[in-house]
């Protein structure tokens, strides 16, 4: 049985690796070797080309968009040289080499491996400065601004609303030096750092501080716009089921306070009732 990858020119034959086999079977997908146990592969023996079953069958996206580059689409990148042999290339998120498929951006020669691309963003308050996006396998982190999500142009803070508050690149007022302050927080702020500005009031705070409020819907707008796109949804799922046993223990420990609390309510009830039959029999 053979198929037509489109990876691939020629016609890869369904081959079964013998147990003795000197031929090393890796698969250009995984970059995993294959021993008799992983199973049958698709080869072209010419190529030296070689694809697990399941790894065959794998859908992968032709383009994804990346929150780690935003800024362009990253087309998937079989990484063959004319003759059919590997390409060599470094993956600007791991900074591992690597010799199978790819993301690729040419115009800013940015790869993703496999693995990286489906990695999934959670966000994470450092500080109102630093409300990052952060990539938990590796620790790669966006500023909040940074990440991909569409930040409304003008927003309503309660500390200031009679105006709208525009998003702007930077406010320095004074010196590049001095100390910057965020109006709605009163914390410091970076003065190259955009912010929600109303130029007549000269009041400006944080992004984070100018969103807090439509920031989980923001969040869960740009979540379900990647599960729309299909981009990643088993990365999805594995985010989710990863992130389950944290909750499940979160819940057990929530119940064992919630029973204690009882304990101490049913105590003071107890109390109580002495203390008003004590006060009867006085
Ligand atoms: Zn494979
Ligand atoms: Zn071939
Ligand atoms: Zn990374
Ligand atoms: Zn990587
Ligand atoms: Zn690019
Ligand atoms: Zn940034
Ligand atoms: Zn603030
Ligand atoms: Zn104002």
């Amino acid at each position: 049985m053979d198929i037509q990858h489109f990876s691939h020119e020629h016609p890869l034959v369904l081959i079964q690796p013998a147990n003795n086999t000197s031929t090393s079977y890796k698969c250009h997908v995984c970059i995993r070797g294959s021993g008799p146990e992983a199973g049958p592969l698709y080869g072209c023996e010419d190529c030296h080309f070689y694809l697990h079953k399941p790894c065959a069958e794998r859908q992968l996206a032709p383009q994804i968009e990346h929150p780690l580059h935003p800024s362009h689409p990253l087309i998937l990148n079989p990484g063959l040289d004319g003759d059919g042999s590997c390409r060599t290339y470094w993956c600007s998120c791991c900074r591992k080499n690597y010799t199978n498929f790819s993301y690729h951006c040419s115009e800013c020669d940015y790869n993703l491996d496999l693995e990286c691309a489906a990695l999934v963003p959670t966000l994470k308050l450092r500080d109102p400065i630093h409300l990052l996006f952060l990539f938990e396998k590796c620790g790669h982190a966006l500023h909040l601004h940074c990440a991909p999500i569409t930040l409304p142009e003008t927003v309503r803070h309660e500390n200031h609303n009679f105006h709208d508050l525009v998003y702007t690149k930077a406010v320095a007022e004074g010196g590049y030096w001095d100390g910057h302050y965020c109006d709605a927080c009163e914390q410091k702020r970076a003065p190259y750092l955009p912010v929600y500005y109303c130029k007549e009031c000269n009041f400006a705070c944080h992004v984070f501080c100018g969103i807090s409020k439509e920031l989980p819907s923001l969040i869960e707008a740009y979540e379900n716009d990647c599960l729309q796109r299909g981009a990643s949804l088993e990365a999805w799922l594995r985010y989710y089921e990863d992130k389950l046993p944290r909750l499940r223990s979160k819940k057990e420990r929530t119940e064992t306070k919630l029973k204690e609390i009882r304990q101490e309510i049913e105590a003071l009830e107890e109390e109580r009732v002495l203390y008003e039959i004590s006060k009867l029999l006085r």
